[in-house]
């Protein structure tokens, strides 16, 4: 099956109005439109409104880091799946490894989000990834599929229009990518629990491989048979570094 890749840049806690203003319009200035792949960029929360004026007319598209689990109300500090369509985006991160660690995201609460995203047509990227002392357990993929399982729980079809990015948390940050062996065997396996639910959804999943992809590695990555692209945080902030890996995304 030939899907397209998916390159998506998680921005994290970076930005400034200005650094949103010349990253952004030099991304547009060099990427075009692409039957390979299609190209994300999620910044900060503050920045989507600006981000979206900037991509305007481009082929890129724009995500948010993270959504609330309920939908309007009294819920200082939270923003709901409906601003984020409102302000322009398609896509929104769910379950990122630093959301699970520092704000306490339980398998749950990362499902509510999901369907919360769901909900308002909004993608959902799911990520999901066992830490260093899980992988040296050996339970890579019992973290793996309980985080999977959480979601597809409420829906088997729960991945129709959704994309699960595999980023191990040693990975993240830390200058070490999973090496490709690493990187497959993870992506087949998470396919293989969705193909439990809906083989033909599996087929068509994008799933990301995220953790230290950069310029040097990304194309090895991107070749294997069950890595459709990537979520790229360092690399995403830097136009010369996001826009290689955009490159190595167009490589058969
Ligand atoms: C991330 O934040 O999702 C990520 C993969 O970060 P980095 O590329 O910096 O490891």
């Amino acid at each position: 099956m030939n899907r397209r890749r998916l390159v998506a840049g998680n921005w994290k806690m970076n930005a400034s109005k200005s650094m949103v203003e010349t990253l952004l319009s030099e991304l547009v200035r060099q990427s075009s439109a692409s039957t390979k792949k299609e190209v994300l960029v999620c910044p900060p929360f503050p920045y989507l409104d600006q981000a979206a004026a900037l991509l305007a007319g481009s082929s890129i598209l724009l995500g948010a880091q993270d959504v609330s689990t309920r939908e309007a109300g009294a819920f200082t500090g939270q923003v709901s799946a409906g601003m984020l369509r409102d302000v322009g985006c398609q896509y929104v991160i769910v379950g990122h490894s630093e959301c699970r660690q520092f704000m306490k995201d339980t398998d749950q609460v990362v499902a509510d989000k999901f369907y919360q995203a769901k909900k308002l047509f909004l993608r959902p990227i799911l990520c999901v990834g066992e830490t260093q002392s899980q992988r040296e357990a050996g339970e890579t993929e019992q973290v793996l599929a309980a985080q999977i399982e959480a979601v597809l729980a409420r829906d088997v079809d729960a991945f129709s229009a959704a994309v699960i990015a595999y980023e191990p948390v040693w990975a993240i940050g830390t200058g070490l990518s999973a090496s490709p062996e690493q990187a497959q065997q993870a992506h087949q396996f998470i396919r293989s629990i969705v193909a439990e639910k809906n083989a033909n959804i599996a087929s068509r999943l994008q799933i990301l491989y995220g953790g230290s992809l950069k310029p040097e590695n990304a194309e090895r990555l991107f070749a294997l048979p069950d890595v459709d692209g990537g979520l790229i945080g360092g690399a995403a902030l830097t136009a010369r570094d996001f826009l290689s890996i955009c490159d190595a995304a167009e490589v058969e």
